[in-house]
């Protein structure tokens, strides 16, 4: 150890790190090669090369250990919004508005006309509540805390009716059934799985009935013999019977659109001008905010909301709240379509993605690669709009050297790793969900498997 400390480099590893660190890359590495020596794979040569390569070797270990293992990829799989690899990404003013937020101090639970305590919700409530006509709105950690806020709050002991058409798992082991149990409320199933009527849910009601839930199916969709009542069917008996009436809608749609793949996507405002008394989405979906749960409506039950103590425990913190109220900033302003790169990739044009990728492909190696711009469908992902599909431009791509599956594993592990997909033995980019900046980025990847070999 002492004889490996004097090393020149070793010393510059110090200064530029630090000695603990160093000490520690050190031991680390002289105990893997004691387990291998111990195991009897190494010869003596071995041992010697191993220990004249100690210095480059430390300092490349030092460098994998201190580089974050959650960093940025270019997504060109075309779906827009893909849980795997983070959802939504945040507009410019809203990722701006969480750097200055993060690193210094702000007025987030302070009333700066008063001196005294505010509440964080104040900076977004009055925002959503203006753009959706609504009494009051609360925010949390996700939408499926927002959920259990809900149930929890208004239905706690009691049973909630919900159609068995709507039992759904959303992935990620979010299971209606499951949240309802730890909520603490009663799931009491009404109707089938493929028909439940208006009339069932009325017979379900009884004295402990606190809550109608409707849940957006949002990731699949039965079809044929089916029925669901129409939603102002169920606000009418929310209204007579007075249980209250509550929707996730999941997605987070806001406005109805007039895109043909957005069409059957249910929307938050016309849920709540419809009546129900309070809706749920995620911030991360069609929103194109942070990860949120997003909760409004009737101002009574968002009171009570606030008030239990478990929305301590889910709550959204001060980054989430700055992202949040300048993602709605963009459709106050009526400007989400091009500062909201979620909505903006929804509304891309076929044409405008198909010139990106005649432009890109020639940028290529035609020698080595095959291309063909070649029409296909991009996706909403995230549990919205399950099979709609967006006409878009593909670049497919096939080459004589490398097959598709090293092509698309290189990609993977390029120094900024490629999302792509593989179709009909073709490798499939699609430019609708790659941001025009990072189209350099696919370039360099093709030139440099060009280049080598
Ligand atoms: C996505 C989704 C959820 C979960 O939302 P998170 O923000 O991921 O917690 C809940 N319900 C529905 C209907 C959804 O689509």
């Amino acid at each position: 150890m002492t004889q490996i400390l004097e090393k020149e480099s070793i010393q510059q590893l110090i200064t530029l790190h630090s000695r603990q660190l160093v000490l520690l890359a050190i031991q680390e590495y002289l105990d893997g090669l004691r387990v291998d020596i111990r195991q009897g794979t190494l010869s003596e040569e071995d041992v010697i090369q191993r220990l004249c390569r100690i210095e480059s070797d430390l300092g490349s270990n030092l460098r994998k250990r201190l580089s974050p293992s959650l960093y940025k990829v270019v997504n060109a799989s075309g779906v827009i919004v893909h849980t795997n690899i983070g959802r939504a990404p945040l507009a410019e003013s809203a990722a701006r508005a969480v750097q200055e937020i993060a690193t210094g101090y702000s007025n987030l639970e302070y009333d700066l006309g008063t001196g005294k305590r505010g509440h964080r919700d104040l900076h977004f409530e009055k925002r959503i509540t203006r753009l959706l006509q609504a009494e009051a709105a609360t925010v949390c950690n996700n939408n499926a805390a927002a959920v259990l806020l809900i149930l929890n709050t208004l239905a706690l002991g009691k049973k909630v009716l919900v159609s068995r058409g709507e039992l759904v798992e959303i992935g990620g082991s979010f299971r209606i059934p499951a949240i309802m149990e730890r909520s603490g409320v009663i799931l009491h199933e009404v109707g089938t799985t493929n028909k439940t009527k208006i009339s069932d849910f009325r017979e379900a009601i009884h004295e402990d009935t606190a809550l109608i839930l409707r849940v957006h199916p949002s990731n699949y969709r039965i079809l044929g013999f089916t029925h669901r009542p129409p939603l102002q069917e169920l606000v009418d008996l929310s209204r007579e019977t007075g249980i209250p009436l509550v929707e996730d809608l999941g997605s987070g749609l806001l406005f109805s659109s007039a895109l043909p793949w957005l069409e059957r996507e249910p929307t938050a405002e016309s849920s709540l001008a419809e009546g129900v008394d309070l809706i749920c989405f995620s911030g991360d979906k069609l929103l194109g905010g942070p990860q949120a749960g997003i909760i409004v409506g009737r101002k009574q039950w968002v009171d009570l909301i606030r008030l239990n103590p478990l929305m301590r425990a889910c709550r959204a913190d001060k980054m989430t709240c700055s992202a949040l109220e300048w993602t709605l900033v963009e459709y106050e302003k009526g400007s989400q379509q091009s500062a909201i790169p979620v909505q903006r990739m929804l509304s891309a044009e076929a044409q405008e993605i198909r010139q990106r990728a005649e432009k890109l492909g020639g940028l290529l190696d035609r020698d080595l690669f095959h291309i063909e711009i070649k029409e296909g469908y991009s996706l909403i992902g995230g549990g919205s709009a399950p099979e709609e599909q967006i006409p878009t431009y593909l670049v497919a791509i096939t080459s004589e050297r490398y097959s598709v599956n090293e092509l698309e594993q290189h990609l993977r592990n390029f120094s900024v790793p490629i999302i792509a997909r593989i179709e009909d033995n073709q490798l499939i980019l699609d430019l609708r969900t790659v941001f025009p900046e990072q189209e350099s980025i696919i370039v360099s990847f093709f030139a440099e498997m060009a280049s080598s070999q």
